[in-house]
Order: C-alpha cells, then sequence, then structure tokens
C-alpha cells in the first residue's frame, strides 16, 4: 500500500476541520475551535489501489508564518481551502499557492494541490460565484472544488484527485 502526506491550509473558520473531519469520520463537525491542530489518516481505494493519505489539519495559517514554511516543507500534496460564502478568503488561497511554490523551488504547476470551496449548503449566503472559480481554475491549472462538510458533497472527490496527481508525481 502506498502512503501519501498532504496538508490543509486557508484562513480560519473557513471549515478546514469540518472538512478533514467529515472525509476521515464521516461525520460533520458544527463545533468551531481555530486553534485545534491535528494529523488524521484514512485508507481507502483509488482506482482499484488501496492508499493511505495522512492529513495535517492546521490552524492559524492568517499570515505566513515560519510554521506555515515547516508544513509546506514537509508536505507533498495540499489542499488549500476557502469559503464560498466568504469572498476574501479565496486571497488567502491565491497568497498560499505562491509561498507554496516559492518554498518548494518549482513551479506552481508541479505541486499536487486542490483548491476546496467550502459551505456549498449555505447557497444563500455565497460570495464566491462559480465564473470566478472557473477562470481560476483556468489561469492557474489546478482543480477547484465546491464542497459541503455538513451535506457531504464532493469531499471523497477532492481527496480522490490529490492523490491521483500524487501517485504521478
Ligand atoms: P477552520 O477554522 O477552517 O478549521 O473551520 P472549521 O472547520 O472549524 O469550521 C468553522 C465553522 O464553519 C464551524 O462552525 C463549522 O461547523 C462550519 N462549517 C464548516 N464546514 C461547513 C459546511 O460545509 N457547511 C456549513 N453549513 N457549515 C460549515
Ligand atoms: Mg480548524
Amino acid at each position: 500500500m502506498r502512503e501519501f502526506n498532504a496538508v490543509v491550509l486557508g484562513a480560519g473558520g473557513v471549515g478546514k476541520s469540518a472538512l478533514v473531519v467529515r472525509f476521515t469520520q464521516d461525520q460533520f463537525l458544527d463545533t468551531y475551535d481555530p486553534t485545534i491542530e491535528e494529523a488524521y489518516s484514512k485508507t481507502w481505494t483509488v482506482d482499484d489501489e488501496l492508499v493511505q493519505l495522512d492529513v495535517l489539519d492546521t490552524a492559524g495559517a492568517e499570515q505566513f508564518t515560519a510554521i506555515t514554511e515547516l508544513y509546506i516543507k514537509a508536505a507533498t500534496g495540499f489542499v488549500l481551502v476557502f469559503s464560498l460564502i466568504q469572498e476574501a478568503s479565496l486571497k488567502e488561497v491565491s497568497n498560499l499557492r505562491t509561498q507554496i511554490a516559492r518554498v518548494k523551488g518549482v513551479s506552481e504547476a508541479d505541486v499536487p494541490l486542490v483548491v476546496v470551496g467550502t459551505k456549498s449548503d449555505l447557497v444563500y449566503e455565497r460570495e464566491v460565484q462559480p465564473e470566478t472559480l472557473k477562470e481560476l481554475s483556468y489561469q492557474w491549472t489546478v482543480p477547484f472544488y465546491e464542497t459541503s462538510a455538513k451535506k457531504n458533497s464532493h469531499v471523497q472527490e477532492a481527496f480522490d484527485d490529490l492523490v491521483r496527481q500524487m501517485r504521478t508525481q
């Protein structure tokens, strides 16, 4: 069985922990503790191959710190998270993407990475339009997923995609 590791980064409150808990434990985390920082692991089958993914759920990536840099150095794959109901959180994803390429010393296109927009169930509060994401996905050549940890929508797909990218590295 092949093992991979990934880190989940993004602004506070966007839903990183809820995403990881949905993915690894199939539960919805509706309490908010911005300080939780924890390692999770899941074993599942992607295209007939059993894989293990170790996922680090981080806290407080509000600004780029030495810790963020250490996380980036240690990780192979990246899940960059923003909230579909908070346009400003998309800016953080853009910054992180630039920093990852700098720290890894490779072009952005060569880093296994998915961008995850969360809280798609909150349709009436939505601030980020699908066209914006389509345009960014095209510009960055990075896959975007619109997810809901609450409704369990497109969470698994995002992690499947990440593993597929890491397998070809
Ligand atoms: P983090 O700081 O990025 O780890 O954010 P959390 O995962 O702790 O989520 C922050 C808040 O948003 C919590 O109250 C979650 O229950 C809520 N939340 C996270 N994901 C979703 C979602 O998909 N739908 C809804 N409605 N709320 C969510
Ligand atoms: Mg969290």
